[in-house]
């Protein structure tokens, strides 16, 4: 991606060396808040707020938003990834390799190209639609970072986003992560990373995300409210997939970009992650859709360019039938 021209954008927080709130043998973002809430409320002080934020913690803290069930994923050694971080950089994608200062530098610029990239096209398009585009914040972290409603993020759990700050939390590791364990490199992989978290706000800001509480909370079975994380998730990419469009149409995509999406994409679809992780799938418990509904979903988003193809919720995905 033609990306070192662009303009940085200015809502990135750079919080790495300031882990905060480490929790003692958890590792589950959402975990960490819980326990000191549960015990305000078993106490009798924490009121209706307290129960409030315990469902905002069931909603969100295990990673509602993330780019992937942080459960099925492959068991982090940092030693093998670095490892294989390696052996697959000499043949692909040198920016990665190692843990320079000067490569994670140039990580942090193109995250901001890219952030900045979104910025300038969803305030472009949202008032199209009469909506007012508030951009979210980018959360540069490692290890462990307090959120602001979701809990405790980690990065064993991947990128995520936030709905109640309005925040997305990425660690860098995963880019490394991107090309040693999920075998997707280039920087256009991770450029769909973050359109997807980006995607995640443009559904808090147009109110997809509370239509989507409200259908969770009125549903019982957890094979539905799976299914409804699923369209959720899916939609998420169309948008990345939109962004991905007008990326395009700027210029700013290089050969074999689309193709570095297509594989990340097809990365974290929940099949490809069971099937790493168990060796088997079971598709009642998928969370974000299996490879095959992503890649369908992101290049559909970059076929049309708009919103108005997106409606995962009332449409028959891919893959699926009567
Ligand atoms: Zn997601």
């Amino acid at each position: 991606m033609k990306w070192e021209d662009l303009r940085r954008s200015k809502n990135v927080q750079d919080r790495r060396g300031q882990s905060s709130g480490r929790p003692s043998g958890m590792n589950r973002s959402g975990g960490g808040g819980l326990a000191p809430l549960l015990m305000m409320l078993l106490s009798g002080r924490g009121g209706k707020f307290g129960i409030v934020i315990i469902i905002l913690l069931f909603l969100f803290g295990g990673g509602l938003s993330g780019l992937f069930d942080s459960q099925s994923t492959v068991p982090t050694d940092n030693s093998i990834s670095y490892q294989e971080s390696r052996q697959v950089d000499q043949e692909t994608y040198s920016p990665n390799s190692g843990i320079s200062n000067d490569a994670t530098e140039a990580e942090v610029g193109f995250l901001s190209a890219v952030l900045g990239s979104t910025e300038d096209f969803w305030g472009e398009m949202l008032p199209q639609y009469d909506m007012e585009y508030q951009p979210a914040q980018l959360i540069i972290y490692s290890d462990y970072q307090q959120t602001g409603g979701c809990g405790l993020g980690s990065a064993a759990a991947g990128p995520f986003y936030c709905p109640p700050d309005s925040s997305i939390y990425i660690d860098l590791s995963f880019y490394r992560d991107l090309s040693s364990k999920y075998q997707a490199p280039g920087d256009f992989a991770m450029a769909y990373v973050l359109a997807h978290e980006v995607g995640h706000h443009i559904q808090n800001e147009i109110g997809v995300m509370d239509s989507y509480q409200q259908a969770v909370s009125q549903t019982r079975s957890e094979a539905a409210r799976n299914q409804l994380n699923v369209r959720l998730e899916l939609q998420a990419d169309y948008l990345a997939g939109v962004w991905a469009h007008y990326a395009e149409e700027q210029g700013l995509l290089e050969l074999g970009d689309l193709e570095e999406a297509m594989q990340a994409a097809h990365a974290v679809g929940d099949d490809t992650l069971q099937e790493q992780a168990y060796g088997r799938v079971v598709p009642d418990s998928f969370t974000h859709g299996t490879s095959q509904q992503r890649q369908a979903w992101f290049m559909r988003g970059y076929e049309y360019g708009d919103l108005e193809h997106g409606d995962t919720f009332n449409t028959l995905l891919p893959g699926e039938s009567y």
